[in-house]
């Protein structure tokens, strides 16, 4: 469905909805829904990236196909969502393009080519094979500076891409009537989205939605422990003039295990859940778009994994590039695939507490 047919669509269903309202217990999305009459397709972008895809509604919603109304919100807003993810970046066309499985294993394997290749220019054709052990290990194979330049200029490109993304898709969300945001808004969106409180939401699904939430748990927090292990590392190499790789029992290599386990469980978690859905709920690019970031962050939990359990071996050169290239890889796709969701959910979570504080409030006095 193209992004137009979509936005109609979206109205369509949303009118329905907001005479039924049979579901408006469900999520923040219902609430945010019937404080509007009429749906533009920012207020659909806002919507879709406030649901959390748990399909509730699809499940208890008497309209579903084969009824002539053909209702589907989790399958409607997870299309809005991916659109969102393609109208918000720079450029937007590179959504398409790397935002799926192909492209996020297309620049891997660019990434893994150049970190061979600049290993074999740098350090000589057969330094990646041979086997190397003890502080500093690791540079022998690619150099410090080499790694610290390289992912410096990801990390800027990274973080850069996602400001930009958030600034535009604020832009478009930001109710103007309800004034600026204040420290509770933030506190509450902040809270929210670390508990990750309405994944957890007992539901007809409850089984499935609590599962997704400690698995999506498991990804996040990973992915935390691995970036406080990844700045530990730099302390411990620039600071303390310590070089990796560090014994097993060092908390860089302590809290990079454990948030390769979160990651892989996670992941691997969400990917088998994924394929035991229901498929009318599903849209296709979304499902395409999520199990492609599981996929690069599965890969990437088990290369490091795999880095730790060869690093004394002769294969450590090889796993180590193959790794940095997967790492590479996401880091680069960060702006275009649903990593970007993190963002925009908390964005969306932000304008819901505004509305919440204001809206919300005074209709809860009128009652
Ligand atoms: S999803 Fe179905 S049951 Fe829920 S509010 Fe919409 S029309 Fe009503
Ligand atoms: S799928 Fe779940 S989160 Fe999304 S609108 Fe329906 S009930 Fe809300």
């Amino acid at each position: 469905m193209s992004s137009n047919d979509l936005v109609t669509e979206g109205k369509r269903q949303l009118r329905v909805c907001n005479a039924c309202r049979y579901c408006e217990g469900y999520c923040a999305v219902w609430r945010a829904v019937e404080r509007h009459r009429e749906f533009s397709d920012k207020d659909l972008a806002y919507f879709a990236n406030l649901c959390h895809d748990c399909r509730d509604c699809y499940f208890a919603c008497p309209f579903t196909a084969p009824h002539e109304f053909a209702i589907n919100p989790p399958k409607l807003f997870s299309g809005l969502r991916v659109e969102s993810y393609r109208k918000y970046a720079w450029p937007n066309g590179w959504t398409r393009l790397l935002g799926r499985r192909r492209g996020f294993w297309r620049v891997a394997i660019l990434a893994m080519l150049f970190m061979v290749v600049s290993s074999i220019v740098t350090n000589g054709v057969d330094r990646i094979f041979r086997h190397h052990v003890g502080p500093g290990a690791f540079y022998k194979v690619i150099s410090e500076p080499a790694l610290e330049i390289g992912f410096g200029v990801l990390g800027v490109w990274f973080v850069g891409g996602w400001l930009f993304g958030a600034i535009r898709f604020w832009r478009d969300i930001k109710p103007s009537n309800l004034g600026p945001v204040t420290r509770k808004d933030l506190i509450k969106a902040t809270s929210d989205a670390l508990k990750l409180r309405y994944l957890g939401r007992e539901g007809l699904e409850e089984e499935r939605a609590v599962n997704r939430r400690w698995l999506h748990h498991l990804v996040a927090y990973g992915f935390i422990l691995d970036f406080i292990s990844t700045a530990l590392g730099a302390f411990y190499s620039h600071v303390l003039h310590v070089q990796a790789p560090y014994p097993i029992d060092n908390p860089v290599v302590i809290l990079g295990v454990l948030g390769g386990i979160g990651i892989i469980v996670g992941t691997a978690g969400l990917l088998y859940g994924k394929s035991k859905t229901e498929r009318a709920a599903a849209d296709e690019n979304s499902e395409e778009s999520g199990s492609a970031f599981s996929v690069s962050l599965l890969t990437i939990g088990v290369t490091g994994m795999l880095v730790l359990l060869l690093r004394n071996t002769a294969a450590m050169g090889v796993v180590l590039a193959i790794h940095l290239g997967t790492v590479a890889s996401l880091f680069f796709t960060a702006p275009y695939s649903k990593f970007v969701h993190f963002v925009y959910r908390y964005l969306a979570l932000l304008r819901y507490a505004q509305e919440e504080r204001t809206v919300g409030s005074a209709t809860k006095r009128e009652h």
